[in-house]
Parts: structure tokens; sequence; C-alpha cells
């Protein structure tokens, strides 16, 4: 028997090199006894008894799957590797095999792998502390594979331009701006604990989980309850989900949102399309507004397209109207928005207010507003669900937040998903490609583009809404220093998980 032992719990690459070594020297699987870790003279031994290097054969499939499952857990991992390899020198469309035990065991061990590095991308949390060389985000993760090193180069991508260290067990990552290094391993103690920001995380984990939406087999799919103990937002989970029966129920007893009742509105449901184009206008004067009160003024009798004939009323903007260094351009004003006559202050607008109070902008200093004035919407029961704005209406409404613009003079503007990037610029591309861009409105106004705090909350896991929302979070950080006319544009990233 042929002990091999490799110097590290997850070096596939000093695997390999031993692999063919033993593959040159026609070595079967069942005559090696592979071991996780060794003293470095145990290796040195091993590495000396094998046979000189040879080349062996393995797919490029093989190589992609063997370099993840190397870092699972499994003591019986490597020996899998080689016996798979082994049977690669005779069998070499082995990996197309599926149903093949050791093909499959194979697959099922990367794919476990892959889950926990996806798992520790979205529930890694950071806890600031201070330390002389400045404040440093420390971490504590519990991986359950060997997954470290392979996940580091996310965070160093994801946070570049911050000093943190993520803490495991098994050893611990450090990046200091520009250089990794890794280190022993340590306990939970090691790491700081709670801090402001998971207060903040609770609250918000409480106010966008919905209880009508709730499928426990789903959720703890997303988030396994392996990961809850380390989630400040999980310390509510079994209360929330306890709770969600009877918050259900009361949503379903809870009135529904009544719109409150104006002339016109009874006859304007039914209004058909051919007049809209002879009220054209009506409000859209041939000289534009010189103030933004005469500009609301107007915008309330707006008959430019029918959706004025079921909505409440007109929504205008809000906020200060001497060049903030802000303006936020919504797509239309929602069910509460419609109701209170006020943009952003539903759901979407609380998402709003959180992203923009964790990345340091008052929105009270924000001038926020809305690409289309009146809420678009069709009845379902008692129910008026948001419909999005078709390209007619957004053209038309563009008159209203194009003058807005150009009353208010903000230092940037940003335009909070597709509607309003398609009504305010020129940008035939996707918003995603136009994230990250210095783009400017068709006036030639200074413009960024980011999602819009909807697209969060429709979002099917709480993962994938906390890593929407820090991006949504770096972005309004982004334009605010854009907007400064600052040029330290990268250091916006440095604190992106508020
Ligand atoms: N969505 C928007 O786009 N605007 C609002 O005002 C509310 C929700």
């Amino acid at each position: 028997m042929i002990a091999v032992a490799l110097p590290d719990a997850a070096d596939f690459d000093a695997w390999r090199t031993e692999a063919r070594r033993l593959i040159g020297a026609r070595t079967p699987p069942e005559a090696i006894a592979w071991r996780g870790k060794a003293a470095p003279d145990l290796f040195g031994e091993a590495l000396g008894a094998a046979a000189p290097e040879a080349t062996a054969y393995a797919s490029r499939a093989f190589i992609e799957v063997a370099r993840k499952a190397a870092l699972h857990r499994d003591e019986g991992r490597f020996a899998l590797l080689y016996r798979v390899l082994w049977r690669l020198q005779t069998t070499r469309n082995l990996m197309e095999d599926a149903a093949d035990a050791d093909v499959a065991q194979l697959n099922a061990l990367a794919k476990a792998v892959r889950r926990d590095e996806h798992k520790m991308h979205a529930f890694v949390r950071f806890k600031e502390i201070e330390t002389p060389a400045g404040p440093r985000f420390v971490a504590w993760f519990e991986p359950q594979h060997h997954i470290l090193r392979e996940s580091a180069d996310f965070f160093v991508r994801r946070f570049t331009g911050m000093a943190w260290s993520i803490l495991t067990p098994e050893e611990s990552a450090h990046w200091d701006g520009a250089a990794l290094s890794f280190g022993p391993g340590g306990t939970r103690a090691d790491a700081p604990m709670d801090d402001a920001r998971d207060e903040d995380w609770r609250v918000y984990y409480q106010n966008m989980f919905n209880p009508a939406r709730l499928k426990v087999a789903a959720m703890t799919r997303e988030m396994p309850k392996f990961y809850w103990k380390n989630l400040p937002e999980a310390q509510d989970m079994q209360g929330l989900i306890r709770a969600a029966s009877t918050r259900a129920q009361d949503m379903v007893i809870a009135a529904p949102t009544e719109p409150r009742k104006r002339a016109g509105a009874a006859h304007a449901r039914i209004m058909p399309e051919t007049l809209a184009p002879a009220l054209e206008g009506v409000a859209q004067q041939a000289s534009p507004p010189n103030t933004i009160d005469e500009l609301n003024k107007a915008l309330g009798a707006c008959r430019g397209c029918t959706l004025w004939s079921c909505a409440t009323q007109a929504v205008a903007g809000e906020g200060p109207l001497d060049q903030p260094r802000l303006a936020l351009v919504g797509e239309q004003p929602g069910d509460q928005e419609d109701l209170a006559g006020k943009p952003f202050v539903g759901p979407a607008g609380q998402v709003l207010d959180r992203a923009l109070a964790a990345a340091g902008i008052a929105r009270a200093e924000t001038y926020v507003t809305n690409a289309v004035k009146h809420f678009k919407h069709e009845a379902r029961g008692k129910r008026r669900l948001h419909k999005r704005p078709d390209p007619g209406e957004i053209e038309k409404c563009r008159w209203w937040v194009t003058n807005e613009i150009r009353l208010v003079r903000p230092k940037l503007v940003v335009a909070l998903g597709a509607t309003a990037l398609q009504s305010l610029t020129k940008h035939k591309g996707s918003l995603e490609s136009a994230r990250d861009a210095d783009l400017t409105t068709r006036e030639g106004a200074a413009l960024r583009a980011t999602v819009h705090p909807s697209y969060i909350l429709r979002l099917p896991d709480a993962a994938a809404q906390r890593q929407a929302f820090d991006r949504f979070v770096e972005d309004l950080r982004a334009a605010t220093i854009a907007a400064a006319g600052d040029s330290s544009g990268s250091s916006p990233r440095v604190r992106s998980r508020d």
C-alpha cells in the first residue's frame, strides 16, 4: 500500500501532480491510501517514492468537476478522484455516463461544494472594528467544506476597497486592500459580536418578510438552517414562521385600499381611447412652466393619455427645488402613492429609504419623482395591481419629468429602473449595461442608472434580496459621490454591506 499525503486538506494541484505520477507508474486505486493533510516531511517522502511525473489523460469535464469535489469534506474524495482518473485512461467518455456510481458521486460532491460557496457569498456578515491601521471588517463563517481559499477571490472582487478578514474554524483569509493572505483558523469568539447594522438587517428582513408568500421548504433550501446561527436576520426566523399564518390571514381580512372618489373617476374608467388625443395638450402647454408650482398645477389637469382616468390623482415630485445633489426618478406611483399623492411612500419607498440611509444620503435633501405621473393598474377584485406603463405612455409623460429636471437642476439624475432609463435617455441597451456608466439625459444632464427598489422586493429569497440591496446601495453611493464631483469613484464599495 502506498500512502500519499497531501500538504493541504483541499490541494487539488498537489493531488493532480501525485495522481499523474501514480498513473504513470500504473498504480491501481486499491494500492493507494490518500491522506488529506500531512506534515511536510511525510509529503516529501511520498513524492520521492512515486514514479517520475507522467502524463495522464483527464478530460476537461473531469478536471472541472474534480477541482470542486476536492474541496469537499468527505474523507474519501481523493481516492474517488483517483478511481475516476484511473478509469478515464481506458474509458475516455466516462464522465458522460451520469448514471455511473463513481461519476454520480463525484458530481454530487462538486454540487455540494458549489452550493456551499454560493451560501458563503450570500451569508458572510462583516462587522466593523477599529484597528490602529483604520477600520477593518471582520466576519465569522462556518463553511461546510474547504472553500475559504476558493471563495476569497469573490470577496476581493466584491470588497476591493475595504480591509477585511474572514475567520473560519479551519483557516482565515485577510485582505488589506492590496494583498490577500491566509492565516490559522479561529473561533466564533475571535470575531466581533453584533453591531448596530445587525439590528438594521433584522428590521429590514422583518419588513420584507411576506407571510402570504411563505414557503418554508423553499426558504430553508435557500437559507439552510445550518447557516442561521451566524445570520442576524435569521434570529427571528422561527418566530416569523410561527406568526406567518396569522399575519397572512390578517392581510386577507384587512380592508382593500379604496381610491378616494373624485369627479370624473367613475366615467373615466370607461373613457374610450379615441377621446384621449382630443384631450392631449390640455395641460402640457406650448410654453414650458417657469416654476415647479406652475408645473404641478398643470400636472393635476393632465389628460395626455388615458392613465389619469383610473388614478386618484397625478403624483408630483417632491424634495428640494434648488439644485439638489440628486434627483431620483422612479417608474410611476404605486397604489399607496396614488392615494397619498406623494412619490415612494409604499413598500418600494421603504426599500428606497433604507438604501438611501445605508448610502449616507438624506432623502430630505434629494428630489424624488417618477417618469410617469399616474398609477397604471388593473383591478383584480378589490385590489389594484400595478401594470407597467407602455412606451406611448412613457413618451407622453416625458414632458413633465423633463421640465422638472430643467427647473430643479439636480447635480445628477438617477434613473431607478428601466422605465426611467427609457424615458430620460437614449440608451438602447439593457438596464444592466447602463449601470456603472456615466450617462446623460436627452437634454444633457448627468445621469446614472440603477435598479428600481421594487425589483429587490420581487426577488424570491433573502440572500438574493440582500445582494441586490447591497449593490443598489453601492450605486446610490457612487451616484452621490459622482454628483459631488468627487473623483474617488471606487470608495463607494468600501462599506457596501451596510
Ligand atoms: N414605484 C415608483 O416607481 N414610484 C413610486 O413613487 C412608488 C413606487
